[in-house]
C-alpha cells in the first residue's frame, strides 16, 4: 500500500472516522490520506484526536498500519486499563457496566488529556 497523500482539511459536510466510526462534524479539521493499494485508489478518513491517541499509546508499533478493528481494540483495551489502574473500586465493583465505545473513547481522550472536558462536551464524535 502506497500513500499519496495525507492532508488536514476542513469537512465541508459530515464525514465518518474509519478509526472510531463515529461522526466527523462539519466543520471540524480531520485528516484525509489518498492510498493506493494494488491499482485501486480509496480514501481514508480519521479525526485529528483519534490519530493523537493513537499516536499516545504507541498503536502505531505493530508496522503494519491501525485497522478499524484494531483501533477499536486500542481504545477498549486503553479504557480497561485507566480503569484497573486508576479506578479499580468501581471498576471491580458488580454493579460495574461498560459504557458504549463512544463514551469509552472520550473517557480515553480526557484521561490522555487529547481533549478537555469542555471540548468534549461540545462535540459528538
Ligand atoms: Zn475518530
Amino acid at each position: 500500500m502506497e500513500q499519496l497523500s495525507n492532508k488536514k482539511r476542513k469537512a465541508n459536510k459530515e464525514h465518518i472516522c474509519d478509526w472510531c466510526s463515529l461522526k466527523i462534524n462539519k466543520g471540524e479539521i480531520y485528516a484525509n490520506q489518498s492510498n493506493a493499494d494494488e491499482g485501486t485508489v480509496f480514501t481514508w478518513k480519521n479525526h485529528i484526536h483519534c490519530a493523537d491517541l493513537m499516536d499516545k499509546i504507541g498503536a502505531y508499533d505493530n508496522g503494519d498500519g491501525v485497522s478499524t478493528d484494531d483501533f477499536q481494540e486500542y481504545a477498549k483495551n486503553e479504557y480497561q486499563n485507566i480503569m484497573s489502574k486508576y479506578h479499580n473500586e468501581v471498576y471491580e465493583s458488580k454493579d460495574f457496566k461498560y459504557p458504549n465505545f463512544e463514551q469509552q473513547l472520550k473517557f480515553v481522550l480526557e484521561f490522555h488529556k487529547i481533549m478537555s472536558p469542555q471540548q468534549l462536551e461540545g462535540i459528538s464524535i
